[in-house]
């Protein structure tokens, strides 16, 4: 069936740091509406999708999403509207033509994956089906994801002296999604009470995690392994297992050398070293740019390293764009990539990234941005897709729960579909 656009629409709202987003909406013919909030980034790759500010000292400091409204208002809203469109993918490529560039820095990835995830929120009305059924390629993929919860925040995410950004919490061994969502709602009430009982602060980071002034990665996983087995889990694949996100192109220096905690600089092959031994003295199962984007030999080395042990995943190395991603696998470096809508700038491309990594045996991990809204549409992609894994913050604050809330939601409408990770191939 074709779906004819009669309106779209573009406001600007904040986010959940109070900085300007947009909120867009795609109404088609004969009614079905659809609508999105589009998520911001802290510590984005140098490769993203460009997201448009106005760069207005007068208003929100320059960070103003005003043309990227108007863009929205204008020009998308001209192109589409009155227009009858195939699929999801037809109308993307038309914005992605209609902007012209290499990263949708005229028109604002901003602006564009607002559309293009409203559009598909409204197709998939259109259609008379829930947005996750709607988005997947093959019913058969559907599943629930691990949810990772970031219960610790540092770095680009917080004001505390840790270097890592985030250290996450991931029930693997769980028995279904809901049980997993209680698994890391009482670990995080456990780690709450160990922080406090020890007199460190239990004010949260951007991401809903505890930011204590603590230094050490090391301290931290301590701790972790601590409240897993306070809760009454057991640490470890079998169930609750941790997984990293340093977000080390922020703590690489010019000289190449890594901070890897207050004091402590480490070179490429010594960060590979530290990893090594951590991986080998706590349960972790994942670790997310382990080393920066401009790194890529780096990359190559850790992965023919730990690789086979340790789940690898790009973020700012990939930045979900599908050209990129392919130029690692032939590499051979990392083997996941960090699945995020905003990074790439339309609901097509990403469905694409994802293909790309599934063909070549990389699992996908599906993401949040820091700044977010109560938007729930990663959760239906998670579900989509099949990825069989989501980070989207602490098992706390309204825009990271809604996400998992609304995948309690999926687990019990669906009532069948397996949970965790699919087997690779
Ligand atoms: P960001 O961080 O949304 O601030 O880029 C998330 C991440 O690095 O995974
Ligand atoms: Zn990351």
């Amino acid at each position: 069936m074709a779906y004819t656009v009669s309106k779209v629409q573009a406001l600007e709202i904040l986010d959940s740091r109070g900085r300007p987003t947009l909120e867009v909406s795609v109404e088609l013919d004969n009614g079905p509406t659809g609508v999105a909030g589009v998520p911001s980034g802290a510590s984005t790759g140098t490769r993203e999708a460009v997201e448009l500010r106005d760069g207005d000292p007068k208003r929100f400091k320059g960070a103003g999403v005003t043309k990227a409204v108007n863009n929205v208002n204008t020009e998308i809203n001209g192109l589409l509207s009155g227009k009858s469109w195939k699929s999801l993918e037809e109308l993307d490529r038309a914005v992605i033509e209609l902007d012209g560039t290499e990263t949708k820095s005229r028109l604002g990835a901003n602006a564009t994956v607002g559309a293009s995830m409203a559009a598909a929120r409204a197709m998939a009305a259109a259609d008379g089906k829930p947005l996750y059924a709607w988005l997947a390629s093959d019913q058969a993929l559907l599943r629930l994801p691990v949810p990772n919860f970031n219960v610790v925040n540092g770095g680009a995410h917080a004001q505390n002296p840790l270097e890592f950004q985030e250290f996450m919490l991931a029930p693997l061994g769980a028995p279904s999604f809901s049980e997993a969502l209680r698994a890391g709602a009482e670990i995080y009430q456990a780690l709450k009470g160990l922080l406090h009982s020890r007199g460190h602060a239990t004010g949260l980071g951007d991401e809903g995690g505890f930011a204590p002034a603590l230094g050490t990665p090391e301290e931290v996983l301590d701790l972790l392994v601590e409240a897993i087995t306070a809760a009454g889990y057991t640490p470890g694949r079998d169930g609750v297992a941790i997984a990293l996100d340093p977000a080390s192109s922020e703590m690489r220096e010019q000289d190449g050398a890594y901070r890897y905690s207050p004091g402590v600089k480490l070179t490429t092959d010594q960060m590979i070293d530290r990893y090594e031994e951590l991986v080998g003295r706590y349960p972790i199962w994942s670790i997310e740019d382990g080393l920066a984007e401009n790194d890529w030999d780096g990359w190559v080395k850790l992965t023919a390293r730990l690789g086979e042990r340790v789940q690898l995943v790009g973020d700012d190395l990939f930045v979900t764009n599908p050209a990129i991603i392919r130029e690692g696998i032939e590499r051979k470096a990392a083997n996941s990539a960090l699945i995020k809508l905003n990074q790439i700038g339309t609901v097509s491309e990403t469905l694409e990234a994802i293909s790309v990594c599934r063909a070549a045996g990389y699992t996908q991990f599906i993401s949040h941005r820091s700044g977010e809204t109560p938007d729930t549409f990663i959760a239906d992609l998670a579900v989509a897709s099949g990825a069989g894994q989501i980070k989207t913050g602490a098992p706390a604050r309204g825009e990271r729960v809604a996400k998992y809330n609304r995948l309690v939601v999926i687990e019990a409408e669906t009532g069948h579909l397996p949970y965790g990770m699919p087997a690779q191939a």
